[in-house]
């Protein structure tokens, strides 16, 4: 079977592989506040090789959002909070955010050009 996290060979009857089983045990050593470096370091700890840090980062085996996403939805809400700023980006939030990033399009929340007067009611209620 392969390895849900990192989708290579876990073994037979194995839905996780050994790296990932240590990697995911250093995330659950963790503080509850932990910071991305910590989580990193965390992981380099285990002896994982930086390629299947990356896959076990990025997956999403229980569609709950990625780890990387997870802590940055976390993370963003923390530094927004210490902004007086309250925010509630989540999880999905961010992977829209990175989708539209990585395909070369502005974060989905940026103003859209008005071509159309039903467009401006829109623009008011967000404001
Ligand atoms: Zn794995």
């Amino acid at each position: 079977m392969r390895c849900i996290f990192c989708h290579e060979k876990a073994g037979f009857f194995k839905r996780i592989c050994p790296d990932c089983i240590k990697l995911g045990q250093s995330v659950q050593e963790l503080p509850p506040s932990f910071s991305f470096n910590d989580l990193l370091n965390g992981m380099m700890a285990t002896g994982a090789t930086q390629e299947k840090i990356e896959k076990f980062l990025e997956a999403d085996p229980y569609q709950e959002g990625s780890l990387r996403n997870q802590v940055t939805a976390r993370m963003t809400n923390e530094v927004m909070a210490g902004l007086g700023i309250p925010s509630d980006m989540d999880f999905k939030g961010v992977a829209q955010v990175r989708k539209d990033l990585s395909e070369g399009k502005l974060p989905s929340f940026e103003e859209q050009e008005i071509r159309e007067i039903s467009q401006l009611k829109d623009y008011h209620r967000k404001i």
